[in-house]
């Protein structure tokens, strides 16, 4: 059966090697089933977006072969569709206005007991809204990482879907853009597998299908941390594309050709791909 699958980075800075593992695994599982691979902005957040960020990293994926079948979607542009997703939980009072400040959930451990909000409503500033966690565990299989399973209020709690300056939270625009672009496997790095259940949680009170999720060992560096986009070394080349698809593809267990192009690269590991294959575990150093 063919898969759609996608990449959908959040334009904060230039692409860097963990992001292209990410973009790499996410294509080869896709295009390994004869399906469509699709590239998602997550531009939700203006003031935390780095000016020409996004136009840079779609400008580095085209230089290492990689190309969506649709056009690209923006998240800046589905605030009508975040909206009705919004309103749906609203009508059916999963939601909840928050006006508590971090210091006013520190004391209660950051939890909201009974739905209730602990600071009182006021109109002197907007609130937060929540979704309530219930008392039930959520639980799938990751197709790399194995069994995962949450109690959505004792491990995460009520959790916001639209911040007070009314920006939509990750969770829910990704939940409601998975379902918009026809996802059917969630192919990211391990970072965002304790995000999953809230999604499918989510996806269940949204009546939208749940995806397949396959969670790719994070890249660590030496001393075992995660490479991250602060790490000054780790912006991948546009210019020079090959090394660094070598080393993630190396780093996924993909055996990787002498071929001088990266479609070429690329196409002699989807020859050789096999997703059983993929590395497990949170973490994995980089070689
Ligand atoms: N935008 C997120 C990131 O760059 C990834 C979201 C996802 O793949 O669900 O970390």
């Amino acid at each position: 059966m063919s898969c759609r699958g996608r990449f959908a980075p959040s334009p904060s800075g230039p692409l860097h090697f963990g992001s292209l593992v990410a973009a790499v695994g996410s294509w080869l599982c896709a295009r390994h089933t004869g399906g469509q691979w699709l590239l998602r902005m997550e531009d939700l957040d203006p003031p935390r977006e780095v000016p020409g960020a996004a136009a840079n990293i779609l400008a580095t994926l085209d230089a290492f072969g990689m190309r969506a079948d649709a056009p690209v979607l923006y998240q800046s542009q589905r605030r009508a569709a975040y909206d009705a997703a919004f309103a749906v939980l609203r009508v059916d009072d999963h939601v909840f206005p928050c006006w508590c400040s971090r210091s006013d959930l520190a004391a209660t451990h950051g939890l909201h007991r009974d739905g209730r909000c602990v600071t009182p409503p006021t109109t002197d500033r907007p609130p937060a809204w929540r979704l309530r966690a219930p008392d039930i565990d959520v639980a799938f299989e990751d197709a790399v990482q194995g069994a995962y399973r949450q109690n959505l209020r004792e491990d995460v709690g009520d959790f916001v879907i639209r911040r007070a300056k009314g920006i939509y939270a990750y969770q829910l625009a990704c939940v409601v853009d998975d379902a918009f672009q026809g996802i059917t496997e969630v192919v990211r790095g391990n970072d965002l597998l304790d995000a999953t259940p809230r999604q499918i949680w989510l996806q269940r009170l949204l009546g939208l299908p749940t995806l397949r999720y396959r969670h790719l060992p994070l890249a660590l560096d030496a001393q075992g941390s995660k490479l991250s986009k602060s790490d000054g070394a780790c912006p991948v080349d546009a210019a020079r594309p090959l090394p660094a698809l070598r080393r993630a593809l190396g780093f996924l267990g993909v055996p990787a050709s002498d071929a001088e192009q990266p479609a070429e690269l690329l196409a002699h590991a989807l020859a050789h791909f096999d997703p059983a294959r993929l590395p497990r575990g949170a973490g994995r150093h980089v070689t």
